[in-house]
């Protein structure tokens, strides 16, 4: 029977972009949805690490099952690395991404596009059932765009240049962003840690 791994996001999107990295990477496990009777952990922790390792432990303590949780943050250079772990909430405490938006666009304006740098930062902790844990990264770098462009997407997506194009992420298709995407990489660089540690793979 493949070992079951609980998943603590609530995201259906998230879910299934991770099921196919894994499958894709032979990871041999049984993803499972977070119990409803288990609640959402506050996310009370100063850095991505942190928030991410909070969650995955508080739900693998709760099931008795390995389980994993990501936390993504825009670091832009121009704010010292703001808004970081309070991406969700940059604007306030009920904020749409519309709102964070225009905050951002708000506190760059005047500011020119070589110090307009930034990069998404994920960071992915699978908390094992014997109280070990993996923790995997991945990062995209690029720029914020003076205004929105495109409709693809949620976030920060439509004011946020990758490096390797000139389109926002939001101009792009979700299989093209996926192909570059800070959380394709940090998924990417979980199976990696999987195979490396033993999880079972159909691939040897
Ligand atoms: P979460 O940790 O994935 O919930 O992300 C926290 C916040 O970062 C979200 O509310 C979004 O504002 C932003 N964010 C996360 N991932 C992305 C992305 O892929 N594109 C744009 N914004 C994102």
């Amino acid at each position: 029977m493949k070992p079951r791994v609980v998943l603590a996001t609530a995201n259906p999107d998230k879910a299934i972009e991770l099921k196919v990295a894994l499958d894709g990477a032979g990871i041999e496990i049984e993803l499972v949805d977070r119990p409803d009777s288990v609640p959402e952990v506050e996310e009370t922790g100063d850095t991505l690490e942190a928030n991410a390792r909070l969650k995955a432990m508080a739900l693998s303590a709760a099931t008795g099952l390995s389980a994993v949780a990501d936390d993504t943050g825009l670091e832009v250079d121009e704010l010292g690395g703001s808004p970081g772990v309070f991406s969700a909430r940059f604007a306030g405490p009920a904020a749409t991404y519309a709102d964070n938006v225009e905050h951002l666009l708000h506190w760059l304006g005047g500011v020119p596009d070589e110090r307009r740098t930034a990069r998404f930062v994920t960071v992915i902790v699978l908390a094992n059932s014997d109280g070990s844990e993996l923790v995997s990264r991945g990062i995209l770098e690029g720029s914020i765009a003076s205004e929105p462009r495109g409709t693809h997407g949620f976030g920060y997506d439509s004011v946020f240049i990758p490096r390797s194009t000139v389109l926002t992420l939001a101009e792009l298709t979700p299989n093209d962003k996926n192909a570059i995407s800070h959380r394709s990489l940090a998924i990417e660089d979980l199976a990696i840690l999987m195979r490396e540690s033993g999880w079972p793979t159909s691939k040897e």
